[in-house]
């Protein structure tokens, strides 16, 4: 699709190849660091300071601090041929000397740098070794005139291997010279009352910090900058949200039949929260306003029942409903809890895949474009084109974290108003709702259903590992089942899938036939095989897996989780994977397995992990011990990563943006007014596209 960003702000959504200095090599860094345009350079913004303002006689420098001085060069001292000395350079004043120590030193550009005879400006940490001053490797070495370039408080960027700190900061210094001044969106009343600077101003500001304090989450400047932030993030979910309730839902009433069958079947009793949650779905799908409704609820909290009931609702009231799911392993399996409880009322439940292909995949499509289909199970192969509901009047949307807002949009606009339910089993703490769904209808299920069983976790060094392998012989010796979950990210997929495959033929070797593997990068065929075996009686009793069987897989007799680097998953998800155990009445053991040493947040996490099984606690803790940025592993898990923002520090700020956007949305929603032409410039500037795309052009 393409994007009307304003012309104004073309120089910042250039690549960041086009900045001085910035070659096919360091591309990738800065890529890495920052991101591939300008304008995340300056989003990148630093972590500390050095301060390089003190500068003292060479006689008074005092060891262990970091001074800029004055000096003279006196004498080169390369070292002898083939030796490990390093090349000295002594300097010095009228108090005393200094030598400059360089490991691996390069002679030739050293005496181009360091000129016997001449003046130069020097800065770094000031040691003392063998009673004598000297600096290891200098920052800076320039002549007497660029003084004042080295002489300041120096902003120091996050970085990554084989990216200078000299090179970043010459990138992030063009970024800056590229910014626009850009008419004012912030509302003036709020402005002066926090007397923050302008964006340009504060961008400056934030990184050429003053002193240590400038970078305080609630500095003018750094605030600021955070709040712009968070008000296009509540700006771009309110009008997303606006458009998707402009709509018109329609009224949805079944007549309960076909739920009252479902409910006399079942081998136990809805929960309260069950029922709770029913309650305000029914209420809003008989409600003429489209639904946008949220159900959360922990791992094993029974929402696949709720979903069915909703989807049930919507079958007596003579529609089609349709429930989609992230991975093809959870549509299947979405599919075979369903289908018998389906098939027993007279449903008639499909499931569509990537893998069904041909012929029957024809006979489904054309079943569902003539309402013959009552229930439609998928991945997102239910966006294609192709599949034309007959009359789509609800969606579910399981685990949906990871799929876009733009996506659940999507999906909706199969249908004629259709009502939808997104379900997740992401404890997201309430600020981190707020980022990711704005002021959405949240349903909670807080209450497990009975006769869960708590799990024994325990966090246990990699090197036990031969003693955790016999524990696991033993156990399946008797019977029992056992999921080995091993890491993979993306960044390392090779490696990551060489040593799951590893551990499979390693633990096939002690365990013979009783061992299954599976990972993404199987053939559909071959995962079903896998979870096939591992479901059954008399098969597979120990699952190899890489993180695909994710959440929601449902296998009730396992009782034993082993995850590997457990130091690599995000609490959320290892609490997730947690949760597939201790089911089916019987309690469960969860082994953490880390590789030593653990950093003290990551043991802290890992413990946080041991002592609660409750999602809620784990997700809080997760957000006080790390921060927002990264909370719940951010990154798999969908909600948005902020930049400038800090959800701990500024949560205030979020409660501010917040009410801003409603207020923006109820007096100038097609955002017109000259304040409203300025906030599209914000919602492009943070990349809120999409939203804008929802305003009448104007
Ligand atoms: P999740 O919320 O993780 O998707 P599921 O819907 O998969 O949880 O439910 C987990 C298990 O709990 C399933 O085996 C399901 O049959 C069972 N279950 C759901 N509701 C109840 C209930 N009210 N009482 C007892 N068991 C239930
Ligand atoms: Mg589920």
């Amino acid at each position: 699709m393409t994007t009307l960003r304003p012309p104004v702000l073309f120089p910042l959504f250039a690549k960041v190849t086009t900045l001085p200095g910035i070659g096919p090599r360091l591309v990738k860094l800065v890529e890495r660091v920052a991101g591939e345009n300008v304008v995340n350079l300056l989003w990148h913004i630093p972590a500390g300071v050095l301060d390089r303002r003190f500068s003292p006689k060479v006689g008074d420098a005092p060891p262990g601090k970091i001074a800029t001085l004055v000096v003279e060069v006196l004498a080169h001292a390369p070292p002898p041929p083939r030796s490990k000395v390093p090349y000295r350079v002594t300097c010095g004043d009228d108090t005393g000397k200094i030598t400059l120590v360089f490991f691996r030193g390069d002679g030739d550009y050293l005496e181009r740098m360091l000129p016997v005879g001449e003046s130069r400006v020097i800065s770094g940490k000031v040691e003392l070794f063998d009673g004598r001053r000297q600096m290891t490797h200098p920052d800076h070495m320039v002549p007497l005139a660029q003084i004042d370039d080295v002489k300041r408080v120096e902003p120091v960027y996050p970085l990554t291997e084989g990216l200078s700190p000299k090179v970043l900061d010459k990138a992030i210094r063009a970024a800056l010279a590229k910014v626009p001044e850009l008419a004012e969106w912030l509302d003036p009343a709020y402005l002066a009352r926090q007397k923050w600077p302008s964006w340009r101003e504060a961008l400056r500001a934030v990184h050429a910090p003053g002193d240590e304090d400038a970078l305080l989450a609630m500095h003018p400047a750094r605030a600021r900058l955070a709040f712009d932030e968070l008000l296009s993030n509540q700006l771009a979910l309110g009008l997303v949200r606006l458009k998707a309730r402009v709509r018109r839902g329609r009224s949805l009433v079944g007549n309960g039949i076909l739920r009252g069958k479902v409910k006399a079947a079942l081998p136990y009793a809805l929960t309260g929260a069950q029922s709770r949650a029913l309650e305000e779905i029914f209420a809003d799908m008989a409600s003429e306003t489209r639904m946008l409704r949220l159900l959360q609820g922990d791992v094993g909290s029974g929402k696949t029942i709720v979903a069915l009931m909703a989807m049930l609702a919507a079958v007596e009231a003579g529609s089609q409903a349709a429930l989609m799911a992230p991975t093809e392993i959870l549509a299947q399996q979405h599919f075979e809890t369903l289908h018998p409880l389906c098939t027993a009322i007279g449903v008639r439940v499909e499931v569509l895949t990537g893998r069904v292909k041909g012929a029957a995949r024809n006979a489904i499509l054309e079943d569902i474009a003539a309402g013959a289909v009552n229930i439609l199970i998928g991945t997102h192969a239910l966006f294609q084109k192709e599949v034309d509901f007959h009359d789509l009047a609800f969606a579910v949307i399981d685990e949906q974290h990871r799929f876009g807002v733009h996506q659940r949009l999507e999906l909706a606009d199969k249908g004629d108003g259709t009502d939808v339910l997104v379900m997740t089993a992401t404890p997201i703490p309430r600020t981190l709702t707020l980022t990711a769904y704005g002021d959405m209808d949240v349903s909670r299920l807080d209450e497990k259903p009975p006769g869960r069983m708590p799990v024994d976790t325990r966090l246990i060094n990699l090197e036990r590992l031969d003693e955790i392998v016999s524990g696991i012989q033993r156990a399946v010796a008797k019977g029992g089942k056992a999921y080995w979950v091993c890491p993979l990210v993306e960044e390392s997929e090779v490696i990551d899938l060489a040593a799951a495959e590893e551990r499979y033929t390693h633990l096939k070797a002690v365990m013979g036939a009783k061992v299954a593997l599976i990972h993404g990068k199987m053939k559909p065929a071959e995962k079903d095989a896998a979870m096939e075996s591992f479901t059954s009686q008399g098969g597979a009793q120990v699952l190899v897996a890489t993180t695909v069987i994710e959440v929601g897989v449902d296998v009730p007799d396992a009782t034993i989780m082993v995850i590997e680097h457990a130091e690599r998953f995000g609490l959320a998800q290892l609490h997730q994977l947690r949760g597939r155990i201790g089911r089916g009445g019987k309690s469960g053991t969860c082994l953490l397995l880390y590789a030593a040493p653990l950093t003290q947040t990551a043991k802290a996490r890992l413990e946080i992990l041991r002592d609660t099984e409750d999602g809620f606690v784990i997700a809080e803790e997760d957000l006080r011990l790390r921060g927002g940025g990264e909370v719940l592993g951010t990154r798999q898990s969908g909600l948005p990563e902020f930049k400038l923002a800090n959800l701990m520090a500024h949560g205030d700020l979020l409660a501010a943006a917040r009410d801003d956007a409603k207020l923006i949305i109820a007096r100038d929603a097609n955002l017109e007014t000259p304040r409203g032409q300025a906030l599209r410039t914000l919602l492009y500037l943070f990349e809120q596209d999409d939203a804008v795309r929802t305003l009448r052009s104007g």
